[in-house]
């Protein structure tokens, strides 16, 4: 079995969250709604609190992906209607502890 470092630098496996929540987070960004700062550090803390609240959608077939079946759709949909619901509550928690 590969190591760890290499087993998930093979990129076989995806979490569709991500995607979801980096697509939520580009939109509310351009948006332009809510005020706050948009530096690296605070974007990757934003994401992770919603990434710890969503749940994930796990992801080792890249045909699954590219041709996703309705259900899959289905699944990612409401991920993504759940990251627009809670970015903004992450945003909110964090805003008072900001790393800069
Ligand atoms: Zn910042």
């Amino acid at each position: 079995m590969l190591s760890k470092e290499e087993f998930f630098k093979t990129g076989e496996i995806v979490n569709l969250a991500e995607a979801a929540v980096h697509e939520e987070l580009q939109a509310l960004i351009d948006r332009a709604e809510i005020e706050f700062c948009q530096c690296d550090k605070c974007l990757f803390d934003i994401a992770c609190v919603v990434l710890n609240t969503i749940p994930s959608l796990y992801s080792s077939s890249i045909a699954d992906r590219t041709y996703p079946s309705a259900e899959f759709k289905a699944d990612y949909e409401k991920l993504k209607k759940l990251a627009a619901v809670e970015i903004p509550q992450a945003i909110e928690r964090i805003r008072d502890r900001l790393h800069h």
